[in-house]
């Protein structure tokens, strides 16, 4: 069965999301992390401290759920960690991560509302930022201090600028 992982890893995937939303920068290889909840956008982590600092709500998928989570993978996985938790103090934050793979930290609603044309990095640029054009100096690129990302999330999302 494919788990919400499966579906936000093709959709952080997808052309529309593998630029960040806000400031445009590209990761290709996994896709962005972050997602912006009320906006349904795929962010990089400067744009999620942005956009955290206004109280949007941004979750993280994980980059390296497993395809499929059987309950044998799950049990025999818990034993070994168990068996050597004792041994080793580093053990015990991959246990913790066990334990959380046992649920998914997304609905099946919150993955279906993330989908195209409900949500994507494209909707978000053709109605929040729709008046923004790409190369405006308002955007924050890569390097920039935080302030200019926030600067930007507070002119687009909260006062609605373009
Ligand atoms: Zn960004």
């Amino acid at each position: 069965m494919a788990t919400p992982e499966d579906a936000l890893r093709k959709l952080a995937k997808l052309p529309q999301n593998i630029r960040c939303a806000n400031c445009e920068k590209e990761d290709k290889v996994f896709g962005f992390k972050n997602i912006c909840m009320p906006f349904r956008t795929f962010v990089c982590s400067m744009c999620k401290a942005a956009h955290q600092s206004f109280s949007h709500r941004v979750k993280v998928r994980e980059v390296f759920w497993p395809s499929k989570i059987t309950p044998a993978l799950l049990i025999s996985s818990y034993l070994f960690f168990y068996s050597v938790s004792s041994r080793s103090r580093k053990i015990t934050k991959k246990n913790a991560m066990l334990q959380e793979l046992n649920q998914s930290n997304f609905s099946t609603a919150e993955v279906e509302s993330l989908k195209p044309p409900r949500g994507s990095n494209d909707l978000a640029r053709r109605t929040w930022l729709g008046k923004c054009p790409s190369d405006s100096v308002e955007r924050p690129r890569e390097g920039d201090p935080l302030e200019k990302y926030k600067a930007f999330v507070l002119a687009a999302y909260e006062n609605r600028r373009w």
